[in-house]
């Protein structure tokens, strides 16, 4: 039975939690091609003198490194305030290892057992997966047309669900779809609980668009998600934070684990902000890779959603499967999240870009 080669236990063998049973982990291919467009990652590296400062800063981490980091991490939440504006103080901010860790702490402390959070679907994967795990129970509300979601289409499921959480994705992974200042308003006026917006792509929206950011003041029960890990690309250091009320981070002390930020997160994340100009410099060419990819999905027959973020829905696909297998038959990785007739593909380098769009110009004019 203690076979080296073939592996005899499996989930239903071990006394896992009966909420978790039948559960799907998450799961993105990660496979090595030539072309990945599946994640949403900003597929450019960071400037060279960037990262020769982070090392550094890094560095002298390391040589403290026998000690527990400071672990109310304030420089780093004076300098995520400073990057945010807005007014914001170090006191209303918030980090962790991702923006996901910072949802799970948010609900960690806001959800669980006998609680619910509320979200609209399709939206971003891991909502309901964090729910699972902190033992929330996910409501899957309904979009508008067009996956966009109105206020008066979001009060509602608000009103008839009472939810103790609510979450709204804007833009909104996976259709890119942009969300209304007036559709955050309108929920937050007809809920009891905590409402979440998460900005992971709020830097890829156009310029002048207003952040949930500015209705922070007076909304207690408010929290603005944000990420280093797109815009930034800084997905690899794992780096999310949150704005809040104050008292919204002396919830989260409850939960965090002690110490969550490791000294070498802190020092790397505060060298990336210190450089923030240089890092978010090619966030105006993926802008532009992102137009062109629904422009000329466009012009092939497909429907592409709008976006207001660094990737593209696009539906009128036949067979989502097979044409996945095809592109990443030629090396190009994109996403298939599970909408029928639809797939999504991040905007990357123009290179990247084109190798995409070279490849379904072709699988196009095949069919
Ligand atoms: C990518 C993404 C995140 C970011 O996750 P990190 O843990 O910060 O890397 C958060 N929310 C949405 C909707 C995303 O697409």
């Amino acid at each position: 039975m203690h076979s080296k080669i073939a592996r005899v236990t499996t989930l239903g063998d071990l006394p896992l939690r009966d909420d978790l049973r039948g559960q799907t982990p998450y799961g993105a291919p990660q496979k090595r091609v030539r072309v990945a467009l599946n994640v949403n990652e900003n597929s450019h590296p960071i400037p060279e003198d960037v990262a020769h400062d982070i090392i550094a800063r890094v560095a002298q981490a390391l040589l403290t490194i026998n000690r527990y980091p400071d672990r109310e991490f304030t420089e780093l939440r004076e300098a995520l305030a400073g990057y945010l504006g807005h007014g914001l103080t170090a006191e209303q901010l918030w980090a962790a290892n991702g923006s996901n860790e910072i949802l799970q702490q948010t609900l960690q402390a806001f959800g669980g057992p006998g609680r619910t959070l509320l979200g609209f679907a399709p939206s971003y994967s891991m909502y309901p997966i964090l729910a699972a795990g902190t033992g929330t129970t996910w409501i899957a509300g309904d979009r508008d047309a067009d996956y966009e979601l109105s206020p008066q289409t979001a009060a509602a499921w608000v009103e008839r669900t009472s939810p103790d959480i609510v979450i709204l994705c804007s833009p909104n992974n996976p259709t890119g779809t942009p969300l209304s200042l007036g559709t955050i308003e309108a929920v937050y006026a007809a809920s009891r609980g905590i409402v979440i917006v998460d900005e992971a792509y709020a830097e890829f929206a156009p310029d002048g668009t207003p952040s949930a950011l500015t209705l922070l003041p007076g909304r207690e029960r408010l929290i603005v998600s944000r990420t280093m890990s797109k815009a930034f690309a800084f997905a690899g250091a794992r780096l999310g934070y949150l704005a809040a009320d104050p008292a919204v981070t002396d919830a989260l002390r409850l939960v965090r684990l002690p110490y969550h930020l490791s000294a070498l997160t802190q020092a790397a994340a505060i060298g990336a902000l210190a450089h923030a100009g240089e890092m978010l410099a090619m966030v105006d060419e993926i802008k532009e890779q992102r137009d062109r990819i629904v422009t000329v999905l466009g012009e092939l027959g497909y429907s592409p959603l709008r976006s207001g973020s660094n990737f593209v829905l696009f539906g009128g696909v036949e067979d989502t499967s097979a044409m996945f297998d095809q592109l990443l038959e030629r090396d190009i990785l994109i996403r298939d999240v599970g909408i029928p007739g639809h797939l999504r593909v991040s905007a990357g380098t123009e290179a990247e870009t084109t190798a995409f769009l070279e490849a379904m110009a072709a699988l196009s004019s095949k069919s």
